[in-house]
C-alpha cells in the first residue's frame, strides 16, 4: 500500500507557482491577486478564508478580503461582487460558502464574472468543463486530478466508482475521469443516497473515491483488494485525545481498508491540502488570462 501524500504534493506545487510568481515579478508582470468575500463569522468559514489568505502569501500573490456582516442584503452582496469584477487588479473571486439562508447562493455565484471565478463554480465553467473546453475546474475535483497525475495512477479503461453526486465534487470528479484525457478514459458510476447496492457497485471499483460526508462509511467489504481509495470526506468529529477537542474524519474506514489498497489517501493530509492548493493554480491561470483571454 502506497500513502497519497496530498500535503507533501501541495507543497510542491506551491513552490512551483511561488517561482513563477517570482518570475513574473522580475519582468515587472502582473502579480496574481485572488479576493474573498466572507458573509457572517461563521467558525469554520473564517478558517478556511485565513487559510486562503495565508496560501497567497506564501506563493506571493496578493489577496484582498472583504468581509460583510451576515445582515446584509443579496442585491448588496450582488453590488458589491460587481464591483469586484470591475476591478482590472483582481484575477480571482471567491465567495466563502455558506452564505446567509436569505441570499440565494446561485444567483450570487452567477455574478461572479466567470473569468474571475477560480472557485470554478459558475454554471458557464461547469458547462465549459462539460463539453472539456478551458475552464477553471473547482478546487477539490481539481486537486484530486493533480494527484491521481502525479501519482502515475491509470485511470484509462478502469471501473470508477464515486459515492456523492454534489455540484462542487461528486458530479464534477465524474465527469473529469470520464473524459477523453491524460487523468480520464474511465468508466465511471457516480453513486448517491438513493443507490441501490452500493457495496457490490463498490467491489468491483479499481478507484474509489468517497465525497459523501459520513465518517468512516466505506468499510473494507466495500474494497476490493488492490483498489485505489480517494477520501474526499471531512467531518469534525469531538474528541478527548486532541488538545483542541475535535479530530478530522474521513469518509474511509482508514485503518482496515488501508492495507487491501494499492494507494490511498489519509484525513487529513490527502485531498484537503489539494483543493487549497488548486485555487493557487486558478488564480495564476486568471492572471495569466490563460482560460479567457
Ligand atoms: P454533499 O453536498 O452533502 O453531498 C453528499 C453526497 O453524498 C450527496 O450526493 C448524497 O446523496 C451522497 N450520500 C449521502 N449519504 C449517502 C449514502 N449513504 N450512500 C451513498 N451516497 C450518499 O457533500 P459535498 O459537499 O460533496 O462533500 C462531501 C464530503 O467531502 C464532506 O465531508 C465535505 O466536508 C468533504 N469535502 C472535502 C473537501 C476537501 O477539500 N477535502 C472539499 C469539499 C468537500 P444525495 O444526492 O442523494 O443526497
Amino acid at each position: 500500500m502506497q500513502l497519497i501524500d496530498g500535503k507533501l504534493i501541495s507543497e510542491q506545487i506551491k513552490a512551483e507557482i511561488a517561482k513563477e510568481v517570482k518570475l513574473i515579478k522580475e519582468v515587472g508582470g502582473k502579480i496574481p491577486h485572488l479576493a474573498a468575500i466572507l458573509v457572517g463569522n461563521d467558525g469554520a468559514s473564517e478558517t478556511y478564508v485565513a487559510h486562503k489568505v495565508k496560501d497567497c502569501e506564501q506563493v506571493g500573490f496578493t489577496s484582498t478580503l472583504l468581509r460583510f456582516d451576515a445582515s446584509i442584503t443579496e442585491e448588496m452582496l450582488i453590488t458589491e461582487i460587481k464591483k469586484v469584477n470591475a476591478n482590472s487588479d483582481i484575477d480571482g473571486l471567491i465567495v466563502q460558502l455558506p452564505i446567509p439562508k436569505h441570499i440565494s447562493e446561485a444567483k450570487i455565484i452567477e455574478t461572479i464574472d466567470p473569468a474571475k471565478d477560480v472557485d470554478g463554480f459558475h454554471p458557464i465553467n461547469m458547462g465549459r468543463m462539460v463539453i472539456g473546453l478551458p475552464s477553471y475546474i473547482s478546487a477539490t475535483p481539481a486537486g484530486i486530478i493533480e494527484l491521481l497525475r502525479r501519482y502515475k495512477i491509470q485511470t484509462a479503461g478502469k471501473n470508477c466508482v464515486v459515492i456523492g453526486r454534489s455540484n462542487i465534487v461528486g458530479k464534477p470528479i465524474s465527469n473529469l475521469l470520464a473524459q477523453k484525457s491524460d487523468v480520464g478514459d474511465a468508466t465511471v458510476t457516480m453513486c448517491h443516497s438513493r443507490t441501490q447496492n452500493l457495496e457490490e457497485i463498490c467491489l468491483r471499483a479499481d478507484i474509489i473515491i468517497a465525497a459523501l460526508g459520513k465518517p468512516e462509511f466505506v468499510t473494507a467489504a466495500m474494497v476490493k483488494e488492490g483498489a485505489v481509495v480517494i477520501d474526499v470526506g471531512i467531518t469534525r468529529l469531538t474528541s478527548d485525545k486532541t488538545k483542541n477537542g475535535f479530530k478530522l474524519v474521513g469518509d474511509v474506514k482508514f485503518n482496515e481498508v488501508a492495507p487491501k489498497c494499492s494507494f490511498i489517501t489519509p484525513v487529513p493530509g490527502g485531498v484537503g491540502p489539494m483543493t487549497r492548493v488548486s485555487l493557487l493554480q486558478n488564480t495564476l491561470l486568471s492572471a495569466k488570462k490563460a482560460i479567457y483571454c
